[in-house]
């Protein structure tokens, strides 16, 4: 994981006591620059190929990353042509979970979303399992590579 995890903790505290989605995009060069996100979500000004890595937060319990994470770090690994890793960040009952998701620039994302599409379908209906199957089938691609963190409260 490249963000220090007090750092993490506290954009997820911020998130939560605001009910935004902050996004820290972190340059090559050392420069940081935090976005507090739109109440419709909002987009990140991510069309740089000196991205490191970008981390952002959910207000609310997120078991999984979701298709529009999934995206964006496809278009991160597109635009600097390697693979760039995208944090998702959010707490659940133990603690605060993080995704670093990176995909391939050659992956088939129309595939990877033909995949997801229906199992985003199910979080209505159980948390758990959707956990579970998004997470086996999503490490189960070659391009994509989804590692999961746990930070104690
Ligand atoms: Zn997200």
């Amino acid at each position: 994981m490249l963000i220090d995890s007090n750092l993490a903790k506290k954009l997820v505290s911020m998130s939560e006591s605001t009910g935004r989605e902050y996004a820290l995009i972190v340059y090559e060069n050392g420069s940081k620059y935090l976005y507090r996100l739109s109440l419709s979500g909002g987009s990140l000004p991510i069309y740089s190929s000196n991205i490191k890595y970008v981390f952002h937060t959910h207000p609310v319990p997120r078991y999984t990353p979701s298709l529009a994470d999934i995206v964006t770090a496809y278009n991160l690994s597109r635009i600097k042509g390697a693979p760039v890793p995208l944090y998702t960040a959010s707490r659940v009952e133990d603690g605060i979970v993080v995704y670093e998701i990176k995909i391939h620039p050659s992956a088939d994302i129309n595939k990877i979303a033909e995949e997801i599409i229906p199992i985003e379908k199910i979080i209505s209906e159980d948390y758990e399992k959707y956990s579970k199957i998004q997470h086996y089938r999503m490490l189960s691609k070659r391009h994509i590579t989804i590692a999961r963190y746990l930070l104690a409260n």
